[in-house]
Formats: C-alpha cells, sequence, structure tokens
C-alpha cells in the first residue's frame, strides 16, 4: 500500500497533525497506524471494586488508544512557552504560542466550546507566592475535563475516519528508508510513503530509541521528574483554583536550592494508576462534569534530576524508584503527611480515620523507605511552603500517594522543520523528547502538517 504521509501514533501529535492535512488537502492519501485501541474500545479494568490495581494489560487503554496517553487526561491545554515542552526552541516562541492557541481554537469547534480558560495574567496571588519564596509560572490554561476532552476527540475521529485509513491495535515495528520514500513495517505488512511522522509518544520511547540508533539519528538523554502526588480536601487549594484553576509554582529549596514543583493540578478530581512499561506510578484528573467531582484536589510534587556522566539513564533511575514502591507497596503507596514526618508508616486503621478520603485505592506504607532523602526533603520543604499560601496544604490528614514520576523520552535531534537528518522523516509529540503536554504535543502536529503541505 502507498500512502503520501503515514503517521505512527494516534495520541494529540498524530491527530492533530492528521487533522490538518486532511483538512487543508483532502486529496491526500494519509494512514494512521496505532498500537491501541479505537476510542470507543478504550477502558481500563481498573473499578476498585473487583479490580483494584494495576493488572498489565498487553496494551495500556490509559497510555495507548485513539487519543493517546491524553485520552482519559484532565484535558488541560496550558498555552505557554514557559512549561509543558521546548517547542518553542525549534520553531520560535511567537510560531509555538500561535499554533497552542489554533489547537485551542479547534478544541472548541469539536466539542470544547462552553469550557473556561484560567489565566495568570494580573493576578494577586503571584504577590502573595513571591512573599513565600514560590515562584508562579505564567500561563493560560484550557480546561477541557476528562468528559469533555472525550467528547472532542470522538469528534475528531467521526471528522477523520472516512478520509483516512487507521490501522488500530497495529504496532509498526520498523521504518527503512527506501530511495526516497519510507517504508513502514508492521508485523503482517509493509507500507511505502512520501513522508512518515512519527508520533509515538512516551509508551514508544523505547521503541523511538532502537530506531534512532538503527537509523543513525542522534539522541541525547533527558531529565526525570520524581516525586509525589497530595491529595488534600478541595477547600484548602480553592483560593487558587478557583481562580487559576491549575498554578504551576515553583520552590527553590533552602537545604540543597533544588526546585521543587508543582505539577498537573485538579481541583476537586481524582487520584489514578499509570502504568508505564510495567511500573506502576501515580496520575490524577478530574471531570468538567459537577455531578463527577470528588471532595478533593490533587496535585503533584515534583523534582528534577538529570544523570549525564558516567550514569546516563535518568528514566532508569526514576524507574528503580518506581519499582522499590511496587516492590513494598505491591503498586502506589500511600501515607498520611503526618505519618510521614513522624517516622512512621501509615496503616490501613490511620487511613480509614484519616479526615481526608482518598480517591485512590493503594497500599498504606512509608514514602521515607522508597524515596532518596534529597528528593522528600524538598517535597516537605514546599508543602510548609505551600501552607503558607494554602493554609492546611500541612496538615496531619494531606495525602501523599507514591511515587509520581513523569519519565522524559530521549531527545531526538531533529531541526527547525521538526525534521530528522533523513528527509522527510519527521519526529514529532512526547516521542521526541521535545514536548511534554497535550498542547505542545498538539501544536507539533500542526506545524509539520503546515511543513508537508508547503512540500506538497
Ligand atoms: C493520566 C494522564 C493525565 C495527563 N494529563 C495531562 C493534562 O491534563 N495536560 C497535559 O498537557 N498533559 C497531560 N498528560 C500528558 C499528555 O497526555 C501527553 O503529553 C500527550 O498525550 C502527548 O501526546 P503525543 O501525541 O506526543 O503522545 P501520546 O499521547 O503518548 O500518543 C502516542 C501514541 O502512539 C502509540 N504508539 C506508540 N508506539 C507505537 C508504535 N510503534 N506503533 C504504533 N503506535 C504506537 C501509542 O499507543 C499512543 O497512543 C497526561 C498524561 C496521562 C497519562
Amino acid at each position: 500500500m502507498n500512502y503520501d504521509v503515514i503517521i505512527v501514533g494516534a495520541g494529540p501529535g498524530g491527530i492533530f497533525a492528521c487533522y490538518e492535512l486532511i483538512k487543508s488537502n483532502p486529496t491526500l492519501k494519509v494512514a494512521v497506524f496505532e498500537t491501541g485501541h479505537s476510542l470507543e474500545k478504550r477502558s481500563c479494568p481498573i473499578d476498585g471494586e473487583k479490580i483494584k490495581s494495576c493488572i498489565n494489560c498487553k496494551t495500556c487503554s490509559i497510555m495507548s488508544g485513539f487519543g493517546g496517553a491524553g485520552a482519559f487526561s484532565d484535558g488541560k491545554y496550558n498555552i505557554t512557552n514557559d512549561f509543558g515542552g521546548t517547542l518553542h526552541e525549534h520553531i520560535g516562541k511567537k510560531k509555538a504560542i500561535e499554533l497552542m492557541t489554533y489547537v485551542d481554537q479547534l478544541n472548541m469547534q469539536y466539542g470544547g466550546e462552553g469550557t473556561k480558560m484560567y489565566s495568570t495574567a494580573g493576578t494577586r496571588l503571584r504577590k502573595i507566592c513571591l512573599q513565600n519564596k514560590l515562584n508562579l509560572l505564567d500561563a493560560q490554561v484550557r480546561h477541557l475535563g476528562t468528559d469533555k476532552n472525550y467528547v472532542v476527540l470522538q469528534n475528531f475521529y467521526n471528522f477523520l475516519k472516512d478520509k483516512v485509513d487507521f490501522y488500530f491495535e497495529t504496532s509498526v515495528t520498523d521504518i527503512q528508508a527506501d530511495n526516497g520514500n519510507y517504508k513502514v513495517i508492521t508485523k503482517d505488512n509493509e507500507y511505502i510513503c512520501d513522508k512518515c511522522i512519527i508520533s509515538v509518544g512516551r509508551s514508544g520511547s523505547s521503541w523511538m530509541e532502537k530506531l534512532c540508533k538503527k537509523l543513525r539519528i542522534a539522541t541525547k538523554s533527558n531529565r526525570v521528574d520524581i516525586g509525589v502526588r497530595v491529595e488534600l480536601p478541595a477547600e484548602i487549594f480553592s483560593e487558587l483554583t478557583d481562580e487559576l484553576y491549575e498554578s504551576k509554582i515553583v520552590y527553590r529549596t533552602e537545604k540543597f536550592e533544588d526546585a521543587v514543583r508543582t505539577f498537573c493540578m485538579n481541583p476537586n478530581g481524582i487520584v489514578v494508576n499509570e502504568n508505564t512499561n510495567g511500573i506502576v506510578t501515580v496520575n490524577g484528573h478530574s471531570y468538567e462534569d459537577n455531578a463527577l467531582k470528588t471532595k478533593n484536589t490533587n496535585f503533584a510534587l515534583l523534582v528534577s534530576k538529570h544523570f549525564s556522566e558516567p550514569f546516563k539513564d535518568s528514566n532508569g533511575y526514576a524507574e528503580s524508584v518506581a519499582k522499590l514502591s511496587n516492590m513494598i507497596g505491591g503498586g502506589v503507596i500511600i501515607q498520611r503527611f503526618g505519618d510521614l514526618i513522624r517516622g512512621r508508616r501509615s496503616t490501613e486503621k490511620r487511613i480509614e480515620e484519616c479526615t481526608t478520603t482518598p480517591t485512590l485505592s493503594a497500599t498504606p506504607g512509608d514514602l521515607s523507605l522508597v524515596l532518596p532523602k534529597r528528593i522528600l526533603d524538598g517535597i516537605i520543604e514546599m508543602i510548609y511552603a505551600l501552607d503558607k499560601v494554602a493554609p492546611g496544604t500541612a496538615n496531619d490528614d494531606t495525602l501523599l500517594y507514591g511515587v509520581e514520576v513523569k519519565f522524559y523520552n530521549m531527545e531526538v535531534m531533529i531541526d527547525e522543520n521538526l525534521e530528522t537528518k533523513l528527509k522527510g522523516l519527521y519526529v514529532i509529540g512526547d516521542g521526541s523528547g521535545v514536548t511534554h503536554s497535550l498542547s505542545h504535543a498538539s501544536a507539533s502536529g500542526v506545524f509539520v502538517a503546515r511543513k508537508i503541505l508547503e512540500e506538497k
């Protein structure tokens, strides 16, 4: 089979690339290959009753399938160059913001209308944060919510399904350069295309690494973020979340001068398991629908680590830490902040008596046996710093889940067109190591589609 363009991966990067290509030139022959299921078949078996924790499905429906890792996410599209990736380093700050804004407009057009856009512009909270050694980063954030995000994806799929060949449950096993074209190989078939866009996200990281080695495309190691997910009554953080929804706050610790930051804040949300290559970590999201909201807010507190010489494997380091929590807890560990600072493990009884009701069933335990001291000290310091802007954060009954890890793919050497040294082979989204978010990944897809359209 011959195609003009083949896209590997149907996450936000792949979907937006596909949409932009087809919308601008409906005569293009485009195929999308995706390891996971189509949207309606995606379902995580954890129901909190019969199946309480991850059972390592063959393909993880949280991470894979139409919509990618973003499908069941909170759908927070941050429009900013301050975090979420370094796309602007390749395409320029102005272009990056322009494309993220365009993605937002499309999301509104495809079912997201009516959702709220929050902004840090002119907020008095910045001053309060600064007075307490906390730095509030600038951003606009559109919160689609897990439910609306799903509707938007459904609408995109309905628009694309008759115009594009989708191959679900079909992993691309290899890509070969073939006389100016590319041969895209799956278990059962081979396909030829003029241009190939690789958008395999976090779950495709090992495959991407192998492919780069084989095609001699240079890569460099990236950082990893390790920490915990904090869960507390929503009232405690309401001043911040009511105005900003998500606040990205950075704190520099007194002890080690390490930067600890908040990440992925979910007002009235739920804490969930995440499975990356068989390692169970923690994440969170929240629904736009009031009926699905909980009484708690959750967010991550993360510390970045980047190893270079002689040990380069930042992800491997974090995997070992996460494996330790899986070994001790059989999955994610939960601990009351009060137990952590008293140097004792949480027990079923202490969690039951806790005034904050956990939204994820996790194993009560002791995070100090899992997280390296330097990281844990930084997190504890930041909880006390946050307590000054959101009193109650350092309450004994604040819950900590561990470990949360943000793995970043190694960075693939791509140029200002997001093209590898092989002409016509593009790498976008989180799989490139350049983006780490829905908005940056989506924007990178639109950017590459437009580059291809210019050449067609
Ligand atoms: C629970 C959760 C909540 C999140 N919440 C947010 C949020 O609120 N805001 C935010 O900005 N970000 C959030 N993120 C991160 C966000 O989802 C990612 O940054 C984004 O999805 C990256 O898009 P992508 O297209 O680059 O990759 P992905 O979304 O990871 O998509 C890549 C796709 O490629 C497929 N694939 C991989 N290898 C192959 C192969 N060899 N052949 C075929 N297909 C392959 C995968 O199955 C996957 O579907 C969240 C992530 C998770 C897991």
